[in-house]
């Protein structure tokens, strides 16, 4: 019969508690749960390649866009769990693009954070009232960016390198 177990010498050493014989060792990770989906609009090359990269090895899956109308697109195809805006952008800049998912009910609960290496003076004020629900200036290091996504999906770790 395809569902009858195989003899086990662990299970008859311990009858007591066979459902634990069973079980993984204890060493075992806890299960991980579905990765969670990030868009990352970014138009210059290098930042899109880095970012998606450190994203990717910290275990998301990493939707890429290039421009603003694009990065609507793929938000509404992909319904991603965040949306990393950069704000200089071709076709709409990312705030044109945020308000514009912000206004439609089938993306407007999908969290935003801006990306901007303007850091003009307003420029977050600006970012905020199109609906961003964050604020990044750049320069910012993958493992800043990485850090910061993974505190707005409330995960903790001790240091990014600790990730396998
Ligand atoms: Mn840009």
């Amino acid at each position: 019969m395809l569902l009858s177990p195989p003899v086990s010498v662990r299970r008859s050493q311990f009858p007591a508690s066979p459902s634990a014989s069973l079980a993984s060792p204890a060493v075992t990770s806890p299960p991980n749960p579905a990765p969670k989906s990030v868009l990352l609009v970014e138009d210059n090359e290098d930042n899109r390649i880095i970012y998606a990269t450190a994203l990717r090895y910290a275990g998301y899956n990493v939707i890429e866009a290039v421009t603003g109308i694009e990065g609507v697109d793929r938000a509404r195809t992909h319904k991603p769990d965040l949306i990393l805006m950069d704000i200089s952008i071709p076709d709409l800049d990312g705030w044109e693009a945020t308000t514009i998912l912000k206004g439609d009910a089938a993306t407007k609960h999908i969290p935003i954070i801006a990306v901007t290496a303007h850091a003009l003076p307003g420029d977050e004020e600006r970012s905020l009232n199109a609906g961003c629900d964050g604020y990044l200036a750049k320069p910012i290091s993958p493992a800043a960016l990485v850090g910061e996504v993974d505190r707005r999906f409330g995960v903790l770790k001790a240091s990014y390198k600790s990730r396998s």
